[in-house]
């Protein structure tokens, strides 16, 4: 059990932002969004301690520099492997870590979670999926950019 709960909080133990650290700046010119769907993420609420599963998808559009994409993920990874006491916590601290650390022009943050303390107790109410957004920068300020990455997740829809 220590050793479950060892790897389910293991986000205290890890810096998101050191993962964004390392970037590549010799991008060939590419000035385009750059958008990772899909990230699978087990997170646990801080009210229930039940745990939430779900899927999140990043975009942003970078200045110059971009990271590994699996640094993104890790990003992820680290912050859903904490409490939370909402999910629109962890969808924006997503998007401020990528937007304080990458400097990017502007960063979409999209976490779908089914929370098992309302599937499987409660309300009882199972399919049941939140969704949360969180949009900053250009991201937030141009419809058509907000366009774009909202395009790019629905096309992976299976
Ligand atoms: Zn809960």
């Amino acid at each position: 059990m220590a050793e479950a709960y060892g790897d389910w909080f293991s986000g205290y133990r890890e810096d998101p932002r050191a993962y964004l650290e390392r970037t590549f700046e010799e991008v060939a010119g590419y000035d385009e969004m750059i958008v990772l769907r899909d990230i699978e993420y087990e997170s646990h609420c801080e009210h229930h301690m039940a745990p939430i599963i779900g899927r999140v998808h990043v975009g942003y559009l970078p200045d110059g520099k971009v990271v590994g994409i699996s640094k993104l993920a890790r990003v992820v990874e680290t912050y859903a492997r904490r409490f939370h006491k909402v999910q629109e916590k962890m969808t924006a601290q997503i998007a401020q870590c990528i937007q304080e650390v990458l400097h990017p022009l502007g960063v979409g943050v999209v976490v779908e979670g089914v929370h098992e303390c309302m599937t499987t107790r409660g309300i009882h109410k199972r399919g049941v999926s939140m969704v949360t957004s969180k949009m900053l920068g250009s991201f937030r300020e141009d419809a058509r950019t907000r366009a774009e990455f909202l395009r790019f997740i629905e096309s992976g829809r299976r």
